[in-house]
């Protein structure tokens, strides 16, 4: 019997995530969507629910494919006490220089690139053209969209969330520049000094962004 490797979530990121997967697993094992929505078919491929997924008698592996990272954490710690382990999804393009540490559950889409001295943490999401350069440290389920330019000696944190085309200017050995836990930036902003947890920044160069007043 094949193994049966499950793409959680078939919405736009899962979708975008199984032909990665079928890329390299294609030929060795099962490949289905699990998602918690009623739903049961996506692109050709089988979404089944998680009970399903669980009950069939195959060795199980998932990809959390799903961009919200708070969900990833749920999923995450729900495979895990099923016993389920998380695997990498990574497009064959990907370019991986020297010394780079990455944790489970990875998505690195094409043409992304990682170059030296990096760590980075579980269920890290890299879209399209995203880059990480040199002596960065991230933390557990970062997001990139598509686009991200990571440059060198920064140090993004659990959760943050970095927007499509983000720049982030590189920090100087020793004094990284640090994006904090929970953080967001936007989209196309520039990012030049510190974020805090949790702050949306946006713009160029990136400021907070000021909350609506509700009347
Ligand atoms: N989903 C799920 N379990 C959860 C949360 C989400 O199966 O606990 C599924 C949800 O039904 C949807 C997908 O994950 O099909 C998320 O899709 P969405 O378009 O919100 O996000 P994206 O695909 O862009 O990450």
């Amino acid at each position: 019997m094949k193994p049966l490797l499950g793409v959680y979530g078939a919405s736009g990121c899962g979708r975008g995530v199984m032909p990665i997967v079928r890329a390299r697993y294609g030929h060795e094992a099962d490949l289905v969507f699990i998602d918690d929505a009623p739903m049961k078919e996506a692109n050709g491929y089988p979404i089944l629910s998680w009970d399903a997924f669980r009950a069939n008698p195959a060795e199980k592996r998932v990809c959390l494919a799903i961009a919200n990272s708070e969900i990833r954490a749920k999923l995450s710690d729900k495979c895990a006490s099923a016993g389920i382990p998380l695997f990498e999804a990574r497009a064959q393009n990907v370019v991986e220089m020297h010394d780079v540490i990455i944790g489970e559950g990875a998505i690195l889409s094409p043409f992304v690139t990682l170059t030296s001295n990096i760590r980075i943490g579980r269920c890290f999401h890299a879209n399209l053209y995203s880059y990480v350069e040199h002596d960065c440290v991230i933390g557990d389920f970062v997001t990139f969209a598509p686009g991200v330019k990571c440059n060198g000696n920064i140090v993004i944190e659990d959760h943050a969330y970095i927007g499509s085309g983000a720049v982030i200017k590189q920090g100087r050995p020793g004094h990284p520049l640090t994006i904090g836990r929970g953080a967001t930036v936007g989209a196309g902003a520039v990012v030049t000094k510190d974020v805090p947890p949790n702050m949306t920044v946006v713009g160029v160069p990136a400021r907070q962004l000021e909350k609506e007043l509700v009347c």
